[in-house]
């Protein structure tokens, strides 16, 4: 880092500088004579924990990461073009400047101290004007890309509780759900009922139709499950060709009815939408369950599964309890 006299080479003219604008620059200009000018080599990192100060891109480019105590690291950093400026919140909360600076191509800063920004801003209602829309800025881009990161989060945190092909919520999120639905059951004395689906003859149908037609029919059963359900419910992809429903505050008469429901629905449901096609259809057996006293979320889950093997055993494409 070497430095050197303000506009030395007077190569730059205070009408270049945002903060300048539109202000009264014969009064500010000899203010600045004392200035320093700081020069960085490509990627050298501009040091500025000591103290804040203001630092006004002359040339090349400052390249600024996000707070670097925060541990952010996430790579994104946004770039200060001549003109512009970098550490006027720094300056203007007297705190030490937490983001990562570092010069992009050869750069030359002009820095100005803490209490000569103050100064500047107590002599012109323009340049504090300036200053301000500037931070405006900076306060904005900092909202939009939290937001952003919000999105992204929720977005992974979506995919990681959903099952990719069917977009029903998966094992993962059954495994963190159903325990605290059981236990909320229980404590409440309300019931909760438990349907396990399985599409009939599925192999035959992959065998038959190939796999994508499959993914396809899958899908279409997963839709026929999701539009059933009332907005208290859920439904699962458990395995393969597995689904399970559940049903809170829902009884056993209740839960044979929205069984009874499904398996019809899935009888009539449309693999392709395309009529001309010959018209594969589906079938599935449901075994319906009712959490009882003392049962825990493995107890339903083996109920359900033992009512889905009557329900195959009695010839399928129906419900048993
Ligand atoms: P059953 O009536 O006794 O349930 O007969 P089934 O053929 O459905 O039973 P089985 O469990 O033997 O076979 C399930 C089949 O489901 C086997 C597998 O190829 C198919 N399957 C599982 N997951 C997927 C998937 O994601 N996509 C497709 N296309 N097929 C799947
Ligand atoms: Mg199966
Ligand atoms: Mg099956």
């Amino acid at each position: 880092m070497e430095q050197t006299g303000i506009f030395a080479q007077s190569t730059y003219t205070i009408d270049d500088l945002q903060l300048f604008q539109d202000c009264d620059h014969g009064a500010l200009a000899p203010l600045l004579a004392n200035c320093a000018i700081l020069r960085l080599a490509d990627g050298e990192l501009l040091e500025d924990s000591a103290r804040a100060r203001l630092f006004i891109v002359l040339s090349g480019a400052l390249a600024v990461s996000a707070d670097v105590e925060a541990g952010a690291g996430d790579g994104v950093a946004s770039r200060i073009l001549p003109g512009e400026s970098a550490g006027e919140q720094a300056v203007l909360d007297d705190s030490a400047n937490l983001s990562a600076m570092a010069a992009v191509g050869s750069t030359e800063l002009l820095v100005i101290d803490a209490e000569l920004v103050w100064t500047l801003i107590d002599k012109s209602g323009g340049l504090a004007r300036n200053l301000l829309r500037m931070l405006s800025f900076r306060v904005r881009a900092a909202n939009a890309q939290l937001r952003r990161g919000q999105k992204l989060g929720e977005f992974y945190r979506k995919m990681s509780m959903n099952d990719g092909l069917t977009g029903l919520y998966n094992r993962t999120w059954l495994a963190d759900m159903l325990p605290k639905m059981v236990a909320t059951a229980q404590r409440a004395g309300t019931p909760l009922s438990l349907l396990m689906i399985d599409l009939d003859h599925f192999k035959t149908f992959n065998d038959t139709h190939g796999h994508l037609t499959g993914d396809d029919a899958l899908r279409a059963a997963a839709g026929v499950v999701g539009v059933a359900l009332r907005p208290s419910d859920f439904a699962v992809r458990y395995g393969g060709e597995e689904m399970m429903v559940l049903l809170p505050e829902t009884s056993e008469l209740l839960a044979v009815m929205v069984a009874e429901r499904l398996v019809a629905r899935m009888r009539e449901t449309m693999i392709f939408p395309d009529m001309r096609q010959p018209l594969p259809h589906i079938t599935a057996s449901v075994g319906v369950a009712v959490l009882a006293e003392g049962m825990d979320d493995l107890g339903l889950i083996a109920a359900a599964d033992a009512a889905l093997y009557r329900a195959k055993n009695g010839g399928r494409d129906q419900v048993a309890l």
